[in-house]
């Protein structure tokens, strides 16, 4: 092919920072104060806001937002955790870092998140919390989790890395529900660079939340600072608020955006494309997801490697979320091996994600399906 005629590099993820951000993150950096500061303030404010006035705070990634919520639980060793195997492997990671057993249960292969049922089959009397994804915005039921967490008096941290600007039954996610925790890395819908904040239930959290993210630091004692747990370096920069605020008060129409686009997908792709390719679509939620990724299942006839290798050859970006986490060596090493959660395999390995960012256009969706069908559906 003429590689003057080939359309541009269109990528699965683009962050879209407008240019008023980009003034104020300069005023930021003439300011002479980077760190923590008046904007980490001003931010935490806006989404606590957003998230229908509950407390946040913010963090530099959303791992350690992660691990500092089962902190903020109790949670340690002996200590089971149960979350999906099919998530970035962050969530799983976490529970190891705080000494804590994870415990996997296996996906609904409709949804890819949690499967309830299979969560509530996998508790033990040593299970002391769980974390459910909602694995490209698309939240699980919600109500049936928390009522499945009351009844065995379990905490729960809900990964929403990927669901701000998601919604259940009306609500953001995130305003309501135990500790829930997002990410603001550069693919999400809101992107700080990287960062994350968690919500939590009250002042003593909020608190506690703030020691972990600076050494454990708080204000009291003979030179007015004490040190009584241990906390790392966590906090998250002025220059990184900034981006934050610059972007939260569109936070709605991007994802009212996303879900325009995704139903551009599946109304480009057609009730045929199934039956014709052996790929299955996502969920069509009209309601709920905030489209974080547009995600399909390829059929087992097709190797990944091989069809993301042909999109890339039509300039087209493509990624996978996620690997099986279960499968991978340091968990492979704790006693995990194939076969113990069919569901998370298959998808696992045969999921890949289409481009789906804050500035994509209906010309780009409509570019990827004609790809997607040339490389699935032989005529
Ligand atoms: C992005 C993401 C994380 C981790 O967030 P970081 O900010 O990259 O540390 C965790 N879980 C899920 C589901 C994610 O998508």
């Amino acid at each position: 092919m003429n590689t003057a005629s080939k359309p541009a590099f269109l990528p699965f993820s683009r962050p879209g920072i407008d240019e008023a951000t980009i003034t104020e993150v300069g005023n930021v950096l003439r300011s002479g104060w980077l760190t923590s500061g008046p904007k980490v303030q001003a931010f935490e404010a806006a989404l606590s806001d957003y998230l229908g006035g509950r407390l946040v705070r913010t963090f530099n990634s959303g791992t350690c937002t992660m691990e500092i919520a089962l902190r903020i639980a109790g949670i340690g060793p002996g200590d089971e955790v149960i979350t999906t195997p099919i998530s970035w492997v962050a969530t799983a990671n976490v529970i190891i870092e705080v000494g804590a057993t994870p415990v996997f249960a296996d996906i609904d292969p409709i949804t890819r998140n949690l499967d309830l049922d299979k969560l509530e089959a996998a508790i033990t009397p040593r299970t002391r919390a769980i974390i459910p994804v909602y694995l490209s915005g698309l939240p699980m039921d919600i109500d049936r989790m928390y009522r499945i967490a009351k009844k065995y008096n379990l905490r729960v941290i809900e990964d929403a890395a990927q669901a701000l600007g998601s919604r259940w039954q009306g609500k953001p996610i995130g305003s309501f529900g135990d500790l829930v925790s997002f990410s603001f890395q550069a693919n999400k819908n809101l992107t700080t660079s990287e960062g994350g904040c968690l919500v939590v239930n009250t002042q003593e959290e909020a608190k506690l939340a703030e020691k972990y993210r600076l050494q454990g630091v708080t204000r009291s004692g003979v030179d007015g600072i004490d040190v009584d747990v241990l906390g790392g370096k966590y906090n998250m920069t002025d220059i990184a608020a900034t981006l934050g605020l610059g972007q939260l008060p569109h936070i709605d129409a991007i994802a009212a955006h996303r879900r325009n686009m995704a139903h551009h997908y599946l109304h480009c792709f057609g009730p045929e494309f199934e039956a014709q390719s052996g790929a299955q679509l996502p969920v069509a939620d009209t309601e709920n997801s905030n489209w974080h990724l547009f995600q399909i299942i390829l059929p087992v006839r097709v190797k990944r490697a091989g069809f993301m290798a042909q999109m890339a050859a039509l300039n087209i970006g493509t990624g996978f979320h996620y690997s099986p986490i279960h499968l991978f060596t340091l968990y492979r090493e704790r006693g995990f091996k194939e076969g113990m959660f069919p569901v998370a395999e298959h998808i696992g390995y045969q999921t890949v994600t289409l481009p789906m960012f804050n500035a994509l256009q209906k010309e780009d969706v409509e570019r990827v399906v004609a790809a997607v069908k040339s490389c699935l559906i032989t005529a």
